[in-house]
């Protein structure tokens, strides 16, 4: 007997976490794997942050909280965006959940019709077209490859609107290319979106501190679509805070009722001690921030030039986020002994099993062909993950 819902039977597992899981598995069983499948800071959550929870729970913040997150968090939310982004927010504007991941598939969930159709740029984060389904939407991918930079251009925007156009989505940092968006490129992307009013812009900034150029722009700086732009970010990656499990949607008061309304119903206020930890962190000093984000600039570099040593592999250089995402499709075809290499995924699989490094196949982000390695963890690492990609897939025939 088939007890599994449709909705849940046709969803894809998460490959990013799967991979991570496969190699804590290995790990286990004594295999000295290098995990480069997962996407999270390698570094503890600062001091002043973990000293603000612990005092949370002394002053016994173990209640339910508001739906929506409370207040100082909302309002402290509301500063960082002023600070930082030059946005006026309030607080009633802001929906705090269990991590972006949450509050991306609310927004989704809130705003999407079965049938109505989803522009997602892709390579994509895993996790995108998996919501969209959930929520009986149709996801329309628009392809960027490494030759555009992964960044999808005004005219293919354009040529993918139909009737049904409902939302789009954006990631800039991009997981899992590391591309950014300049300003211009975005200017081109507003010209279009302008034209086409019933469009939700949902734009996902969770990098945007992770950046290797002078300044990230987001598309939510846009006056003009401003009455239809949701931001998404958390603590997750600038603060080290993956397991805290704090993000927030910020943007139109009706969307963000909505999204309340529906986090009343399944799952209620995040975790009260996790929401007092990431006030703090909004409210702190900023230089954590800074520290992490110069350590994974220097691994960048590391790792973008011990790539280059790799015979086969194409790489762009990414401007942020903690991602290489090489094309690896010199690869394919090849064999050692009895295996041979169909697709990027059976590289991965090759890598994991003869290097013990484990990456994730770049079709689990709409993009077969490539993989994905996550620099964020130590230089030794890097270093020796990429001597030992390097020296297994020179058994490749
Ligand atoms: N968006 C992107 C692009 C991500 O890579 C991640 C990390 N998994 C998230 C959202 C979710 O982050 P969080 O930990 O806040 O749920
Ligand atoms: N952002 C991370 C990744 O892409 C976290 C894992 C996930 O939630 O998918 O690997």
């Amino acid at each position: 007997m088939n007890r599994i819902s449709q909705r849940v039977a046709t969803l894809s597992p998460s490959a990013t976490l799967a991979m991570s899981q496969k190699s804590a598995e290995l790990k286990a069983q004594g295999v000295d794997v290098i995990n480069m499948s997962v996407g999270e800071p390698d570094f503890n959550t600062p001091d002043f942050i973990k000293e603000a929870a612990c005092k949370a729970v002394e002053e016994n913040y173990s209640h339910y909280s508001p739906v929506a997150g409370y207040l100082s968090l909302r309002q402290a939310i509301c500063g960082k965006l002023l600070r930082e982004n030059g946005l006026h927010f309030t607080p009633d504007c802001i929906v705090v959940g269990n991590g972006a991941k949450q509050e991306l598939c609310n927004v989704i969930l809130a705003t999407i019709n079965p049938g109505d159709e989803v522009i997602i740029p892709v390579p994509a984060w895993v996790s995108y077209i998996e919501m969209v389904k959930l929520a009986e939407g149709i996801a329309v991918p628009v392809r960027a490859g490494i030759e555009q930079d992964f960044k999808i251009t005004a005219a293919q925007l354009e040529a993918a609107i139909t009737p049904r156009s409902r939302m789009i989505m954006l990631n800039s940092p991009s997981n899992p290319t590391g591309s950014i968006y300049s300003y211009d490129e975005l200017k081109a992307l507003v010209e279009v979106l302008e034209r086409h009013p019933e469009i939700i812009v949902l734009t996902d900034d969770i990098y945007e501190h992770i950046n290797f150029v002078e300044h990230v722009h987001s598309i939510a700086e846009f006056e003009s679509l401003r009455d239809r732009t949701v931001i998404i970010n958390g603590v997750s990656k600038a603060y080290a805070m993956t397991g805290w499990r704090i993000g927030y949607m910020a943007g139109p008061t009706d969307i963000a009722k909505a999204v309340s309304k529906l986090q009343g119903q399944y799952t209620s206020g995040a975790s009260s001690i996790a929401q007092k930890a990431a006030e703090a962190a909004y409210n702190g000093p900023q230089e954590c921030v800074e520290d992490m984000r110069r350590a994974f600039e220097r691994r960048r570099d590391l790792i973008v030039s011990l790539a280059a040593e790799i015979p086969g592999w194409v790489c762009n250089i990414p401007q942020g986020a903690f991602y290489l995402f090489p094309e690896v499709t010199a690869y394919i075809g090849k064999r050692y002994d009895d295996i041979e290499i169909k697709s990027s995924g059976d590289y991965v699989m090759y890598l994991l099993e003869h290097a013990h490094v484990a990456c994730v196949d770049g079709d689990a982000f709409c993009a077969p062909g490539y993989m994905r390695l996550s620099y964020a963890t130590s230089d030794d690492n890097i270093r020796e993950a990429m001597r030992r990609i390097r020296e297994a897939s020179a058994l490749l025939q």
